[in-house]
């Protein structure tokens, strides 16, 4: 597809069945969002207030290096804290203080709640106040809860972005605003893709400083990148934006469709769209043609995780010709996912919420080629003889937009290219 058309639907009816299920759940908390949200805003710090758990998860997930100065930590509830018998609140301001003491690079601290701050009922929103007042305007202070009793793995980026709207300055300019982080090398396609088209001005949230805050307003188009970030994205719509519905940038057609939905909007000749997006869409196929015949004709079972799962499901189903028994997402946003439903196949069962036995189950008596699951799923079904995939990888990958489609491809290739080097 090279012009500014709608896709065909696959599945005419968005209105698709879906079984929702409730029961023992396997998946990351929000804390986890924190891994991608330091490296993408280079001036914030996100401290966690929690536990020693939430510091192990936190800190395997990131994988911290011992040389480098983190730009997250957890400040840890300590039995006394849990019992009320220490000032919680008077220590945390403390421990913000001296942070910030020691570094001077950080423009916006976020503090994390998490399931035992939450437990305590300790106020992150009190306290951020408060330590506004003192450090004020050289640190802003942010809450936001990434606990596992209210969120699940993405939507701690929901989370922390949502906070950050009320902050962002009002404009009336007409204007372009991709909502959800993506890597810098991602940003930068875009961002000249977009010059090209003679789309602009443009701006990312969040930026890759956090003190550099997009302007927002009636005038202003938000382009989702992410289907995870509803709560942001509706927080923005209250600030007088309208949002852009169109499929997530996964694979030739999604990027196509995404930046064919701005160019409506800028009233971009379909010449001149063409032209600027076929050499990249041709390379882009190139790039996923050697990953099909891994994938074609191959079933898929997608278990709930990242929120990604739809869109993924879209990709691999209409471009590497895989088949979808279930798609599984921990939560179903409609409105976030209104283009890319159509685009699903009819024949897959779409799931929202987990009863992971039941799943399981299912998981077994469909006898799917590969399972894109949890991390802590993978090993118990790959001793099944199942192949899996760490949907984890697909958060901290950059796989948006046309340069990144093979990549993205490879990921879900690479369990079956494996298999099949061992068989020979
Ligand atoms: S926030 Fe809750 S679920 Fe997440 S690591 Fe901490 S205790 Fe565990």
């Amino acid at each position: 597809m090279t012009d500014l058309s709608a896709l065909p639907p696959a599945n005419a009816c968005a209105d698709i069945p879906v079984l929702r299920e409730r029961g023992q759940r396997e998946v990351f908390c929000g804390l986890t969002g924190i891994v991608w949200l330091h490296r993408k805003m280079q001036d914030a710090f996100f401290l966690v207030v929690g536990s020693r758990t939430c510091a192990h998860l936190i800190q395997s997930a990131a994988g911290v290096m011992i040389f480098a100065e983190p730009r997250f930590g957890t400040a840890i509830l300590t039995d006394r804290d849990l019992a009320g018998m220490a000032d919680a609140n008077e220590e945390l301001d403390r421990i913000c203080v001296t942070l910030l003491e020691r570094r001077p690079d950080i423009r916006a601290l976020f503090l994390v709640g998490s399931c035992p701050s939450e437990v305590i009922k300790l106020d992150l929103a009190k306290a951020a106040e408060r330590l506004n007042s003192r450090l004020l305007p050289r640190v802003r202070v942010l809450n936001y809860s990434g606990s596992g009793i209210e969120t699940t793995f993405t939507q701690g980026e929901d989370n922390a972005l949502k906070a950050m709207v009320p902050l962002l300055p009002a404009t009336d300019d007409k204007q372009l605003l991709v909502v959800g982080c993506l890597a810098d090398v991602v940003e930068d396609q875009f961002q000249r893709c977009f010059e090209a088209l003679g789309i602009g001005p443009v701006h990312f949230f969040p930026a890759r400083r956090a003190s550099d805050l997009p302007p927002v307003g009636r005038n202003t188009l938000v382009l989702p990148a992410q289907p995870f970030n509803g709560e942001t994205i509706r927080a923005l719509v209250a600030r007088g934006t309208t949002v852009l519905s169109a499929p997530y940038p996964f694979g030739v057609e999604g990027t196509t469709a995404w930046l064919a939905a701005a160019a409506r909007e800028w009233d971009v000749a379909p010449g001149r769209f063409a032209a600027v997006t076929t050499p990249m869409i041709e390379r882009a196929r190139k790039g996923l043609e050697r990953h099909r015949r891994h994938l074609a004709g191959k079933r898929l079972f997608m278990l709930p995780d990242s929120q990604l799962e739809i869109p993924l499901a879209r990709f691999l189903h209409r471009e590497m010709g895989m088949d979808p028994v279930e798609i599984g997402t921990p939560y179903l946003d409609r409105q976030m996912i209104a283009a890319e439903l159509p685009l699903l196949p009819a024949t897959a069962t779409l799931s929202e919420g987990q009863h992971l036995e039941r799943q399981l189950d299912r998981v077994r008596a469909t006898a799917p080629d590969l399972v894109v699951c949890g991390l802590g799923l993978a090993n118990p079904l790959e001793a099944e003889g199942f192949a899996t995939k760490w949907s984890i990888e697909l958060v901290f990958t950059p796989i948006h937009g046309y340069e990144q489609a093979g990549d993205l491809a490879e990921i879900f290739a690479r369990p079956s290219e494996r298999r099949a080097r061992l068989r020979v």
